[in-house]
């Protein structure tokens, strides 16, 4: 048997990061049994359809390296991949259910239908369809048909009994088909299929043989048995995934900013670390490492220890894993990525980018934090002689002036052609050393000074660098400036 996973995923525009674990987790499977990973679009909801929704689903996979094998854009030997296009597919499997008993035509308007709900819930009751329609002679129906009466086509679900079924992470599931079915809508007025009805008929026809997705359909899943049955067709193995949450009590959320892929990547996330992480969202390796790419994920992964409880999705966490991510890259790709973030407020500004970024890189959690940390080199912020209140570094205005007016001259003395940071740190030092001071502190003032704040990236001769000779000695001077004022 050739494994075979697929991810459904339905165009909504956005990819949940729970959608993106499921689609990892089928791939994974699939990659690691030499099977295939198949992609179909359910947009049988038409009402719901949103342009460009499908080109989200392809760009978020293949930035995630997610690659499909059978799918709408590559084909495929059981396509169309697309469900609106495969509408036609639907009716004969939902005629053949009409004929062995297990669906029947509903005739039912909305407004019937509403107004019987409201009397069964008024009487305290839960509404169920009611099997009206079972109940029409062969001649009514066909009469109604023959008229173009607009018509469902319902499953006829069993009242009594229960459905027991395996989930490969839930475990034994047993329903009372009594409560876990009803007559659901296979293939609606429209004569689309419903999600419910064409899950279950596309699986089969795509040779699905492990079927992974959220924990939402456990308990839809006795209906789909039933229909598997009906047609004679093997199940699938289950996979059902625990939600991902934000904690136990909250869901991920749109309006959190933190339930979507894009969310996190326009924060400046980077895609491997947060697939890294998502891999670890309710599976783990029995070990203590926590480090994968894509093929040692494939490698590491096992459906066995996939857990029941829900998912946390901890973004400190994650943040934690983008630091290291952004730790272990080249200096040159933390250049690449990060010029546009230093670009946001340095852009036209004579900076040596690379010279910033070895500074940066081992600072930086997450890109969006970059701009932020570097606008002191584009403008000097406003501060006042607090600024130089350190007892940490036992720095107080006063030492500070008199730093100032000691690093001063030394830097003025030192030509343009030869700024560049270790001639400034020999020099300060030595000037320092003359002076009978303690390194830390002057250095730690002059690089207050130089950056208008406490935190900077790198020490002063750094930033001295960065500034070139003009603006270093312009901003000394305002810091002398603003001591002497105190
Ligand atoms: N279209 C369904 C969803 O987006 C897919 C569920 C499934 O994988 O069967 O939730």
């Amino acid at each position: 048997m050739t494994v075979r996973t697929r991810f459904a995923p339905s165009p909504t525009g956005f990819m949940h990061l729970g959608g993106v674990r499921t689609a990892l987790y089928a791939y994974l499977f699939a990659k690691q049994n030499n099977g295939q990973f198949i992609l179909r679009i359910e947009d049988t909801d038409q009402e719901r359809y949103v342009p460009g929704a499908t080109e989200v689903i392809y760009d978020t996979l293949r930035a995630c390296g997610l690659n499909w094998d059978e799918g709408p854009d590559i084909g495929g030997p059981v396509g169309p991949y697309v469900q609106s296009e495969r509408k036609a597919t639907y009716m004969p499997y939902a005629k053949q259910l009409i004929a062995s008993g297990h669906a029947y035509y509903c005739f039912c308007t909305k407004e019937e239908l509403e107004a019987r709900r409201e009397a069964v819930e008024a009487a305290g009751g839960t509404w169920k369809y009611d099997k009206h329609c079972l109940h029409l002679s062969q001649e009514e129906i066909q009469a109604k048909l023959d008229a173009g009466v607009p018509y469902t086509i319902r499953m006829n679900a069993p009242t009594e009994g229960e459905t027991s079924y395996h989930d490969t992470v839930f475990g034994d599931m047993t329903f009372q088909n009594s409560e876990a079915m009803d007559d659901m809508v296979l293939i609606k007025q429209d004569g689309m299929p419903t999600y419910n009805f064409a899950n279950v008929i596309d699986d089969h026809l795509m040779g699905i043989t492990h079927v992974m997705r959220g924990m939402e359909y456990l308990s839809s899943t006795p209906r789909y048995n039933y229909l598997y049955n009906a047609l004679g067709w093997e199940i699938p193995t289950y996979i059902h995934l625990p939600t991902v949450m934000r904690d136990a009590t909250h869901k991920l959320s749109k309006r959190d900013g933190d339930a979507f892929y894009s969310d996190f990547i326009d924060k400046g996330y980077l895609t491997e670390a947060l697939v890294n992480y998502l891999a670890l969202v309710g599976w783990n390796p029995g070990d203590d490492r926590e480090f994968f790419t894509l093929p040692e994920l494939v490698e590491a992964f096992d459906v066995n220890r996939l857990s029941k409880s829900p998912g946390i999705f901890d973004v400190d966490k994650l943040r934690w894993f983008n630091a290291e991510y952004i730790r272990r890259m080249s200096p040159e790709r933390y250049l690449e990525l990060a010029t546009p973030w230093f670009d946001q407020v340095l852009g036209g500004k004579n900076i040596d980018y690379r010279r910033l970024a070895e500074l940066m890189q081992k600072r930086t959690e997450i890109f969006s934090q970059v701009p932020d940390m570097v606008r002191f080199l584009a403008e000097l912020p406003d501060y006042t002689a607090e600024l130089f209140d350190n007892p940490k570094m036992k720095v107080t205005p006063a030492s500070a002036a008199e730093a100032l007016a000691l690093c001063g001259p030394v830097l003025e003395a030192v030509p343009e052609g030869e700024w560049n940071g270790e001639v400034l740190y020999d020099r300060l030092n030595e000037a320092i050393a003359a002076a009978g001071q303690k390194k830390r502190p002057v250095l730690w003032s002059l690089a207050a000074a130089l950056a208008g704040q406490q935190n900077t990236p790198g020490g002063a001769t750094d930033i001295a660098c960065l500034l070139g000779k003009a603006e270093t000695l312009r901003r000394l001077g305002v810091g002398a400036n603003r001591l002497q004022n105190a």
